[in-house]
């Protein structure tokens, strides 16, 4: 077999099994491809040396009949994910240097299932940003371009690097977390597929936190198939994170039936945004004519206080990351300024966090800070919460009319050039999230499924949100959606 590094978990899972290849085979497929791509920058910390070990190791248990779920699968992991004696910087310059001493709940699951690491991807700093260009490495770069335009443009963020590997074909599949948006955008803007499970479906152990009530871990993956194996592998109760769920995890994979029949599939007029472009809108329309093809029953549905969606998500997220970021003081972790003669502790917090912090994570800061400050809690904070509830009530009385999934598209746009957004008006980026951070601010499941090009030639992703913990069910209606949409296409090798 050649171009092995093409495969998905699946099939390479099922050629690994019939003995048509080894892990080590994958890896070092993986690894070529890997050192052929720095233009793209997707991976920051590279392991090769760890990926090989894991890989004999997995060959070794693939003969002795023991073959656990991504067994000698070859995976990328999100620099987010603190992963043992191995740089975890959250892109950031305050954590340089930075090697934990433990591997987060989620990455362990997935080496314990029998994952192979090949070292950790490109993000926006902290998490927070929409295009990978807040990153201390540079951002990463999509493997899409507009046509012959040499343009480069952004993999999405902040999951960035994930994207851009996945899509690539640099891994089978990688990790990502997704706080507002983060791994259903990126997925939207490079043809892959990806999931936000539930809050409290994974692990928030050991993932570097942005916005704690927010932020959940999931799959990017090459299909759907796939994000159903991982996500099955990434899950489940943890006691070292008291929001995770005490809830069996489903075998998703075995619910891919593709039959949705007599399912109901809301559309909720509020997503439907002023100077939308009308090939999303086309590719909305006919998303929803594929589902009621294969089956299911499309209704109208209003979700009222979506508008307030983005205004409350940018209180909130903030004031947690304010709170969350508060341990980066120059002492416990990474990086510490250089100190004047005669500076005091003071200094040392104010230079160290002034030259570690990048732009937009100060501004998170400072907009957190803010909004938590005593004359301003009720204005901005409470009030931000209390439009989270109506939020979340919004979807739960769409479900308890009847509706199994709400469709909509997972991005207002395709993706931008890198630089196309200036940070003078940081409010243009943060509009890519206001179809995705609903969903985060009702811990709902969601998942992007790439369902067409636009003119210009780059992927559009559509957006199924699910039921809390039917993360199955929605896999299945993403299934659908996939087999009925027949995307196929990839970037055109130029890197
Ligand atoms: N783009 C959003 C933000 O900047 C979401 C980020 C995320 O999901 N981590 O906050």
């Amino acid at each position: 077999m050649s171009d092995l590094n093409k495969l998905g978990l699946a099939e390479a899972r099922d050629a690994l099994r019939k003995g048509e290849v080894t892990s080590v085979e994958l890896t070092e497929s993986c690894l070529t491809a890997i050192d052929a791509a720095d233009a793209l920058n997707a991976f920051v910390h590279k392991t090769p040396e760890i990926a090989l070990e894991r890989a004999k190791a997995a060959d070794e248990r693939i003969k002795g009949g023991d073959a656990p779920s991504m067994c000698g699968l070859p995976i990328g992991i999100k620099d987010l994910f603190c992963t043992k004696g191995v740089p975890s910087q959250a892109a950031s310059k305050i954590l340089e240097g930075f090697k934990p001493e433990y591997e987060s709940t989620v990455s362990q699951q997935l080496a314990d299932a029998g994952a192979v690491m090949l070292g950790k991807l490109n993000m926006d700093e902290f998490a927070m940003g929409s295009s990978n260009e807040t990153s201390v490495y540079g951002n990463a770069v999509s493997p899409w371009r507009r046509g012959n335009d040499d343009a480069q443009l952004t993999p999405g963020g902040s999951s960035g690097g994930s994207a851009s590997a996945v899509s690539a074909d640099l891994c089978l599949a990688a990790t990502g977390t997704d706080t507002g948006g983060s791994i259903r955008q990126p997925a939207a803007f490079t043809g892959i597929t990806g999931i936000k499970p539930t809050y409290g479906r994974c692990s928030r152990w050991g993932i570097v936190a942005f916005a704690s009530s927010l932020d959940q871990a999931g799959p990017m993956t090459k299909n759907v198939r796939d994000a159903a194996i991982m996500l099955e592998a990434m899950c489940g109760h943890d006691p070292k994170d008291s929001t995770s769920a005490e809830l069996a995890v489903p075998n998703f994979e075995a619910m891919l039936t593709g039959d949705i029949k007599g399912k109901k599939i809301g559309i909720p007029k509020e997503y439907r945004m002023d100077g939308m472009p009308a090939e999303i809108e086309k590719l909305w329309a006919d998303g929803a004519e594929m589902l009621k093809d294969a089956g299911a029953e499309i209704v109208d549905i209003s979700l009222p206080h979506t508008k307030y969606a983005l205004p409350a998500y940018y209180v909130i997220a903030p004031a947690e990351a304010s709170s969350n970021l508060a341990r980066y003081d120059g002492v416990r972790y990474g990086r510490r300024a250089q100190l004047a003669q005669g500076d005091g502790i003071t200094e040392m917090y104010e230079k160290t966090r002034a030259e570690g912090f990048g732009h937009e994570v100060q501004r998170r800061v400072m907009i957190g800070t803010y909004v938590l400050s005593a004359g301003f809690y009720d204005a901005y904070y409470n009030r931000a919460r209390k439009v989270r509830t109506l939020i979340k009530k919004d979807f739960e009385d769409a479900f308890a009319a009847g509706v199994d999934a709400i469709l909509t598209p997972a991005t207002p746009s395709a993706s931008f050039g890198l630089g196309e957004m200036t940070e003078a008006d940081p409010v243009q980026m943060y509009l890519n999230d206001v179809f995705t951070v609903t969903v985060n601010l009702a811990g709902l499941p969601g998942v992007s499924v790439p369902a067409g090009l636009d003119k210009q030639g780059l992927p559009l992703g559509l957006q199924l949100i699910g039921r809390p913990w039917e993360e199955g069910d929605l896999l299945n209606t993403a299934y659908a959606l996939e087999n009925a949409a027949g995307f196929v296409a990839k970037p055109t090798k130029w890197w």
